[in-house]
């Protein structure tokens, strides 16, 4: 038998070009992508309950024979059916309507519906069920499992993802899908069949324990989350082994630049700041490339780090290229390295992608003829960058980058031969519990301490009904001489809106507060722009800056002590954690207000509350994701890097272990499955784990 990975989705009965692109954009394009597009939830059709029995807000199968049916005029004109079954009434409402489905539904005619119930003007109703006439001779069946609801997309309906689920369940035996777990590792970690989780997953019986099932721990959930995780962790060592299996250009400790550049820096590292940068030093000196990822809170000095470690290798005579995901962090990255540098006589390039013209050709040429400390964006990437003799990656903010542009860099070493070393720097703890799995492709290290004479930031909430209070603030400390930073947060997702939205606070504010100079930064300005009014804030001709979220990273103005958040509960806790390590860089005592928008739900106060709590990083990482889960503190929006089908890392914790153990072992004994199995999971995602 045919596997079914070998057989395209255009198999099935009804899959056209039409419906293979659709499905294509939920990433299935053979019958074993249609097996492991799995529900995300479940509807008991299998009983139909009495209307004399509903409850509000039940999912429900409902028959009985239509009463009435009438078109209702009142705010919108609906149809109303009343359907009765001896144990009470029901009424069917609809707001769209044909006057061809008003007329079948005569009195006396048979009904089976489905929806959701819910109190209405003429108690309990169901708003636009899905219904149809039952014959009285042959009375249909009602369904014998649980009904699968996938995730989709537009055109393509819960029924036909039925329909091409049932069909290649058909085709599903023990040839046409291998199992890749060995049946010794099956019975080690009590993992149950992989067909039959597969069948149970699609078509759970009508007995099914629908709890265990939303919350993940039932069997057949655990057998492929095991599988998935497994996966997981394999294609980050493969990528691990692929990385370090190349040679990279050893670089022995630097003597003389870091020395100098120590003694013009005005204070001194901190413990934890020179324990990393000796694990890094001695990383660079070896013949294969570095991996390193360094987690430091915000503030906590990964810049220092990662300048003296650019140092040995410049020193070296070789390139060093640091990357940062916004322009404005990197604009910030190529000041501070420009200004440490050029006191030693070294050139610092940048390179972003909105360089054009001749500017950009002369970088270009520069970064080709050699030029040492290069910083800029993704641009960096590019196939028409070619570095003479890279031999050190910084990227700063990694959970933006994909492992993919991680791999790109490969080629971009010292003759395309040897690859670079590469020094991964976040300010997203991640907690340790996690970070092994998340991370098991890098060797980590912590800057678990801040630099002195920091005080922490006091945090404070207030509704948003005190805002006048909160404006009275900014003018009382900008009256002091300090700065303060009003930030909008993101609106529905929409760039546009909230650039708007900021242009529209800036305006309120320069009003209320005429005697103060504002400046407004906000992600739709020209670089050029963005890094002026920096420039302007940063020099203090500037007191109130008002800024989207662009400022989140990176940012620099000791002078300023005071931030005010709007409508906090739209943030990520990490997010929050950064915006607010704006302040509290100088010695004054900061304040952060979170402005928020009442009501707050139950999560949206304890997550605030937090805020408030603690300045802890770290503690604020673990938090967020017993709060969140994992794949939204992680920012895996932008990268896919923990993008699970079923697994879920706090959830699932537990496995993680046996995962790991199983994962060498696999490696070790059938090498063969593994590839298999990255092609099962990943096709989509992450190719990182194949070369
Ligand atoms: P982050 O880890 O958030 O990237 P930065 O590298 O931007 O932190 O450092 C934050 C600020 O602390 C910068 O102004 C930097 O110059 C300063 N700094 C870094 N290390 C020290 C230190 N050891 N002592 C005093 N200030 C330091
Ligand atoms: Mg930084």
């Amino acid at each position: 038998m045919t596997e079914l990975s070998a057989i395209s989705v255009t198999a099935l009965k009804g899959v056209g070009e039409a419906v293979a692109e659709k499905l294509a954009k939920v990433g299935l394009e053979n019958l074993q992508d249609v097996l492991f597009h799995l529900p995300l939830r479940y509807q008991d059709r299998t009983r139909v309950t009495p209307i004399g029995a509903l409850r509000p807000g039940q999912d429900a199968v409902v028959e009985g024979m239509v009463a009435a049916a009438d078109v209702i005029m009142g705010r919108r004109r609906s149809l109303l059916v009343r359907l009765q079954d001896g144990s009470g009434t029901l009424s069917l409402r609809f707001f769209h309507f044909s006057q061809a489905q008003k007329d079948t539904f005569k009195r006396g005619t048979h009904l089976r519906c489905y929806g959701e119930v819910r109190p209405g003007a003429s108690g309990l109703e169901i708003y636009h069920p899905e219904y149809r006439a039952l014959n009285d001779d042959a009375p249909a069946p009602v369904e014998k499992t649980l009904t699968p609801i996938y995730p989709t997309t537009e055109g393509l309906t819960q029924l036909r993802l039925r329909q091409l689920t049932e069909q290649t369940l058909a085709r599903l035996g023990p040839d046409s899908l291998p199992d890749w777990l060995p049946s010794e590792m099956a019975q080690q970690y009590k993992l149950g069949p992989l067909a039959e989780a597969l069948r149970y997953l699609h078509r759970p019986p009508p007995d099914a324990n629908l709890e265990q099932l939303a919350e993940g721990h039932h069997w057949a959930q655990r057998r492929l989350i095991f599988e998935e995780l497994l996966t997981h962790q394999l294609s980050l060592q493969r990528l691990r082994e692929t990385m370090r299996a190349q040679q990279a250009p050893p670089l022995p400790p630097a003597k003389r630049l870091p020395k100098q550049f120590l003694a013009n820096l005005g204070f001194k590292p901190t413990g934890a700041q020179q324990r990393v940068g000796a694990e890094i030093a001695y990383d660079l000196a070896q013949d294969e490339p570095m991996l390193r990822l360094v987690q430091g809170d915000v503030g906590a000095g990964k810049t220092v780090v990662a300048a003296m470690a650019a140092l040995q290798a410049i020193e070296a005579g070789y390139q060093v290229a640091l990357m940062a995901p916004t322009e404005i962090l990197a604009e910030q990255h190529f000041l501070n390295f420009s200004r440490w540098l050029e006191p030693l006589g070294i050139e610092t390039v940048w390179l972003a992608g909105k360089l054009k013209g001749k500017a950009r050709m002369a970088s270009l040429e520069r970064i080709a003829a050699g030029a040492p400390m290069v910083v800029g964006t993704h641009a960096l990437f590019q196939n028409e960058v070619h570095f003479s003799r890279l031999a050190l990656v910084v990227i700063d903010e990694q959970h933006r980058f994909g492992v993919q542009q991680r791999l790109a860099l490969r080629q971009k070493g010292v003759e395309g031969r040897l690859s670079p070393h590469q020094l991964i720097m976040t300010a997203t703890p991640i907690p340790r519990t996690l970070a092994m799995s998340a991370y098991a492709d890098l060797d980590t290290s912590i800057l678990d301490e801040l630099p002195p004479g920091r005080t922490p930031v006091n945090t404070v909430t207030v509704p948003d009904s005190r805002r006048e209070e909160v404006v009275e603030r900014v003018r009382a400390a900008c009256y002091e001489g300090r700065q303060a930073y009003w930030v909008c947060t993101l609106i529905e997702e929409s760039e546009e809106l909230t650039c708007q939205a900021a242009e529209t606070t800036f305006e309120e504010l320069s009003l209320a507060l005429g005697e103060l100079k504002v400046g407004l930064i906000h992600g739709r300005m020209k670089p050029a722009e963005k890094a002026e009014v920096m420039a302007e804030f940063k020099a203090g001709n500037l007191q109130l800056l008002v800024a989207t979220t662009v400022i989140e990273v990176g940012v620099d103005v000791p002078n300023a002590s005071l931030m005010i958040i709007e409508n906090p509960e739209r943030l990520g806790l990490a997010q929050l954690h950064q915006l607010r390590g704006r302040v509290g860089r100088g010695s004054a005592v900061s304040h952060c207000v979170l402005l928020f928008h009442p009501p707050l739900s139950h999560i949206g106060r304890e997550r605030l509350a937090i805020m408030r709590e603690t300045n802890d990083g770290f503690v604020i990482a673990e938090k967020d994701l017993e709060l969140r889960g994992p794949g939204e503190m992680l920012g895996t929006r932008q990268t896919g890097l923990l993008q699970f089908k079923v697994a879920d890392l706090m959830r699932d914790a537990d496995l993680l272990p046996a995962v790991r153990e199983a994962a060498q072992r696999l490696l070790a004994k059938w090498p063969a499955h593994v590839s298999p199995l990255l092609e099962r999971w990943l096709r989509h995602g992450q190719q990182y784990g194949q070369v």
